[in-house]
């Protein structure tokens, strides 16, 4: 199929987005090299980095697919461009945490890595301005981010779902999946291109990649994340590649989409 590149639609920190001509229900996801942390105040890059993230997410949306969970994920074309089902964002992060990590540890005090008896369902409001501020699952709803309590509880349970596969995902390359951020939308055409939103009307989007999920080396505990950046703990383009590399090894002729 040859898509061609419409009109420039948004500007993120990792991705802009285009229109796809003829296709009003797609877009045209072009990840950049950025590289931002702490809601956009840090910023760096690297050559590739665009091509990773769009590698990596992309191998991450078609297990998900291949796995039973829907989402807007319908080709990749060129090397950093990603076609996908366009969905009206719900301005909600949806964080799942298998352990504590990173501000959320340091807010309580709690050494990094406690393990959690059952894994963590959180929601943001999505908002940079802001620092994308905690947001109660009541508050979600009374200020009409969401529209009903059901739809809280299916991003929760959705969610949770992900984060079984993920965690399956990264463990066959070593990883353990400490945690990770999701975001969901409700499309106007979902018909097409075989991406059916859930019962509620979601449709799992945005990405998932080193920038999105704290990743740990099973023996070591070290950290391939973006942490590596946040942290200044240097070799950050080498950890992003490894990830991929290893996943292409393990997941390409698995997931053949
Ligand atoms: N995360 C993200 N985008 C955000 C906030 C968080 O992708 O705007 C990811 C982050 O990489 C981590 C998980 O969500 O894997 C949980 O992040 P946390 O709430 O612990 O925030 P942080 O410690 O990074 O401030």
């Amino acid at each position: 199929m040859k898509w061609i590149k419409g009109d420039f639609l948004h500007a993120g920190k990792a991705k802009d987005v285009y229109a796809v001509k003829n296709h009003s229900e797609l877009v045209w996801m072009e990840f950049k090299d950025n590289l931002t942390a702490f809601n956009g105040k840090k910023k760096s890059s690297f050559k590739g980095k665009g091509q990773v993230n769009r590698d990596i997410s992309s191998l991450v949306f078609r297990f998900l697919k291949k796995e039973k969970i829907n989402n807007h994920w319908v080709a990749d074309i060129n090397d950093t461009g990603m076609i996908c089902q366009k969905i009206k964002v719900v301005p909600l992060e949806v964080v799942v945490r298998n352990r504590l990590a990173g501000s959320t540890a340091k807010k309580f005090q709690i050494s990094e890595g406690q393990s959690l008896s059952k894994s963590l369902v959180e929601f943001y409001y999505k908002k940079d301005e802001l620092g994308d501020p905690f947001i109660s699952s009541e508050q979600a709803i009374a200020f009409g981010f969401v529209s009903t309590k059901s739809e809280i509880e299916f991003l929760k349970e959705k969610a949770l779902q992900v984060n079984e596969k993920l965690k399956y995902f990264f463990d066959a390359i070593g990883l353990e999946l400490i945690d990770f951020k999701l975001e969901f939308g409700k499309g106007e055409d979902l018909k097409n291109q075989g991406n059916k939103p859930d019962e509620e009307g979601f449709l799992l989007g945005d990405e998932i990649s080193c920038d999105s999920c704290r990743l740990w080396d099973k023996k070591t505990g070290e950290k391939k994340d973006k942490d590596r950046f946040r942290l200044d703990l240097g070799g950050v383009e080498e950890s992003y590649r490894k990830v991929l590399e290893c996943l292409e090894q393990k997941w390409i002729q698995e997931i053949k989409i």
